[in-house]
């Protein structure tokens, strides 16, 4: 972003319309038939920048600063914040195709959150939480399929008798199929709203729904639930990482207040939970 006041050099925060270097006013009236380039939104001013995007003359007033730190016109700096994701033309596209090429850019491209639309609706970023889920219920459920199917003839053995019944298997399964997105339904609900009291202790002014649709749309890695092993310990972190991009690239906030928002909750939980399982081990302990 390089743009100087025209009488005495000093950088200029577009969007400004007066310096607050030499406090002359930048909006300047164009002499009728004068050759100087005048502001494509209004005609009657003198231009003082040309849109890094799309090359129009515009005034001071008509300049803004876009994320990627260019000078822009307002219109593509409208244009700019509102970009839609596969997942918002999901009636288009077909569910699961706005489903799949979403999870693809989040994986690939955190970056360009701060292009991208900021509202959606509640229901869409369930649905959107409950197909990222489906793929870890599916290995899950699958894990126990096999255990189930391979173990009962050894386990009988050992225990000498018919422990493991022929229906635990498939019952697992389903089990893990209905439960697995149900326990990811929720903890995005839980998750999502305390992410969001620290959010808006960091300044935040944009609504619960945008934190709420920031929160499914990292979900988007745990796609790698699919991948056997490794999958399961990739997806979390992966997923933390994609959610400070997307709080911070859709609360328009500072990386200090993203970085909270999304770590803090989950550290915070670690902690409780692991303060738990150490007081009921010392229960335990002090019981024997
Ligand atoms: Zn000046
Ligand atoms: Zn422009
Ligand atoms: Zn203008």
């Amino acid at each position: 972003m390089h743009l100087p006041c025209p009488h005495c050099q000093h950088p200029l925060t577009p969007g400004a319309t007066s310096c607050p270097g030499c406090g002359t006013s930048l909006l300047r009236e164009a002499t009728p038939g004068g050759s100087e380039p005048t502001c494509a939104f209004h005609p009657h001013r003198v231009s003082l920048a040309i849109c890094d995007r799309c090359g129009s003359f515009a005034c001071a007033e008509c300049l803004r600063l876009n994320s990627r730190r260019e000078v822009v016109c307002q219109r593509c700096h409208a244009l700019d914040q509102d970009a839609p994701l596969p997942w918002d033309r999901r009636e288009e596209l077909g569910t699961f195709t706005a489903w799949w090429k979403t999870v693809v850019h989040v994986m690939l491209h955190p970056d360009t959150f701060p292009t991208l639309r900021p509202q959606g609706s509640a229901g869409g970023s369930l649905l959107f939480t409950l197909l990222c889920s489906l793929p870890t219920s599916f290995m899950m459920g699958l894990l126990y399929l096999g255990l189930f199917a391979f173990l009962p003839s050894r386990l009988a053995e050992e225990f000498r008798e018919d422990t493991v019944q022929g229906w635990m298997g498939p019952f697992m399964f389903a089990f893990c199929m209905i439960a697995g997105p149900l326990f990811s339904l929720a903890s995005t609900v839980i998750f999502a709203g305390l992410d969001h009291l620290v959010l808006m202790l960091g300044g935040v002014n944009r609504g619960f729904q945008v934190t709420f649709r920031a929160h499914a749309l990292s979900q988007a890695p745990w796609v790698l639930g699919l991948v056997p092993c490794v999958g399961i310990y990739v997806a979390p972190v992966w997923a933390l990482v994609a959610r400070a991009f997307a709080y911070h690239g859709l609360h328009r906030t500072t990386w200090g207040v993203a970085l909270a928002g999304s770590l803090l909750t989950p550290l915070l939980s670690c902690c409780m939970c692991g303060g738990a399982y150490l007081f009921m081990f010392n229960l335990m302990r002090g019981l024997t």
